[in-house]
């Protein structure tokens, strides 16, 4: 993730990845409480443009909020520190990673303190451009009641790790997780559409984190004319499915082409998921200013 030369932005200044050193006192890396972003950066025909940065950097700024850890930045800041760091990095196509984190403290409760970091590194589609399998995960997303699922907390990512690991050892490339009710959620790190005779669905907001790609992929199908769904969604029927797509800024659209080792039979590249992966790629490479309202 970096090198001798990258620069990352810690508590306040810009400094060399390598000069960074993190306390293990700090509470984060005990406890999971802290918070973090995913932001993608491409080379559009209008320079290089941080895809939806103020729509992440808001999400940032509500999970903040709702584990009451001070964040000293406005939006706007954070955005020119993001652009600063692809700058003193020379990079155009990156994954941005900022994260806040609380510094010493081993007690159950919070400090009013915080530190920012951002980094960024090159980071090829998550997947690559293959066609995955997935499996139904016996991890569940975690309760909405005992932790906002729908903020990117960092000890949330517990689960996560585990029900890759999970699909990994079972030989998947991807794990789908499931509600308390048995209902599909998400998969580990991005959202789940499930396409059936040119129409998608997609579970409702509750249990997921409603990610800002399935809001700009919702609004490109509907722009096509494609009927979009939000509804609780049953393992059986994303079996049933015409194929299966997972969205989110590290993946960006992903096609998975089976699931629990069954394969949909309609060719992946005849589906309004592969029109949606490509539409995608189109809008995040040219000079767009997002027009959507997000969240
Ligand atoms: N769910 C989880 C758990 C995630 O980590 C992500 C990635 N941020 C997503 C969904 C997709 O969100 P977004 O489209 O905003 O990147």
């Amino acid at each position: 993730y970096y090198s001798e030369k990258t620069v990352v932005f810690y508590d306040g200044k810009f400094v060399k990845a390598k000069q960074v050193s993190c306390s293990p006192f700090a509470q984060t890396m005990h406890y999971g409480y802290g918070i973090f972003e995913g932001l993608r950066s491409y080379q559009t025909s209008n320079g290089v443009s941080i895809f939806n940065a103020k729509a992440h950097f808001e999400r940032m700024k509500y999970a903040a909020h709702k584990l009451s850890i001070p964040l000293l930045y406005s939006v706007q800041d954070l955005e020119n520190i993001a652009y600063d760091l692809l700058d003193q990095n020379n990079f155009k196509d990156a994954y941005i990673r900022p994260l806040l984190f609380c510094p010493d403290n081993m007690r159950l409760s919070s400090r009013r303190e915080s530190i920012l970091f951002m980094g960024a590194w090159k980071w090829p589609r998550y997947h690559g451009n293959n066609l995955l399998s997935a499996c139904i995960s016996s991890i569940e997303r975690p309760n909405p009641k005992s932790c906002p699922v729908d903020a990117k907390i960092s000890g949330l990512y517990v689960s996560s790790i585990m029900a890759t690991n999970e699909a990994h050892l079972k030989g998947y490339d991807e794990a789908i997780m499931l509600d308390q009710f048995g209902n599909v959620a998400q998969a580990s790190g991005a959202n789940v559409f499930y396409e059936k005779e040119g129409e998608l669905f997609t579970p409702p907001k509750g249990h997921i984190l409603a990610g800002i790609t399935r809001k700009v992929i919702m609004d490109l199908a509907r722009e096509k004319e494609i009927k979009v769904t939000e509804k609780p969604i049953s393992p059986k029927e994303l079996q049933q499915a015409d194929m299966v797509m997972l969205t989110g800024t590290a993946v960006e659209v992903a096609l998975v082409g089976a699931i629990d080792g069954i394969s949909f039979k309609k060719n992946p590249k005849h589906t309004k998921c592969a029109e949606l992966a490509e539409a995608y790629s189109d809008l995040v490479h040219s000079a767009y200013e997002p027009a959507y309202t997000i969240i």
